[in-house]
């Protein structure tokens, strides 16, 4: 299908993004976060899971030395950040397939292990902007089908 292509004008926008975003995935979505430091991955991400949460102070810390932290939501989401990760081959002892088939998993630094991530999974890519950013987002016609109608586009 066609890329979205999304303006996030400010912090604020990315936010509500990322909360749009809790809603339209389910069980066995994998959503790869890619940009540069400081493009919003992480902020995306802890929207996300607030939203899933229902609780906007849900402490969501940065998983850049265990590479992966679970949540136990409405459902299950697995926020893995593969900056560091040494081989690819790591993922699987991370449990990513075992938390892809329980929920939902948030993908920062998918590069490091492009090859063994899904192919069904959603690529966002996020870029500097102007002050803002720009998020290109791919991915298999159902998940972007939902993601459309609950971003009403
Ligand atoms: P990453 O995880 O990609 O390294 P972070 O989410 O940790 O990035 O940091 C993103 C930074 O950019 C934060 O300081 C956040 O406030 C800011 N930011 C997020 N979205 C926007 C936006 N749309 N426009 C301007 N600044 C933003
Ligand atoms: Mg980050």
């Amino acid at each position: 299908g066609a890329a979205l292509i999304l303006t996030l004008a400010d912090e604020a926008e990315t936010i509500r993004f990322g909360e749009d975003l809790a809603l339209a995935f389910r069980k066995g979505d994998c959503i790869a976060l890619s940009g540069d430091l400081g493009a919003g991955k992480s902020t995306i991400a802890r929207a996300f899971l607030r939203a899933l949460a229902d609780d906007d102070t849900l402490e969501v810390p940065s998983p850049t030395f265990t590479l992966v932290q679970s949540y136990d939501l409405r459902i299950p989401v697995s926020h893995f950040d593969l900056y560091r990760l040494g081989d690819p081959s790591e993922l699987d002892e991370l449990g990513f397939d075992e938390a892809l088939s329980h929920g939902v998993c948030l993908v920062e630094w998918p590069e490091m292990a492009e090859s063994l991530l899904p192919e069904t999974r959603v690529a966002l890519k996020l870029e500097h902007e102007g002050d803002g950013r720009k998020v290109t987002i791919e991915g298999p016609e159902p998940q972007m089908k939902r993601l459309r109608r609950v971003l009403a586009i």
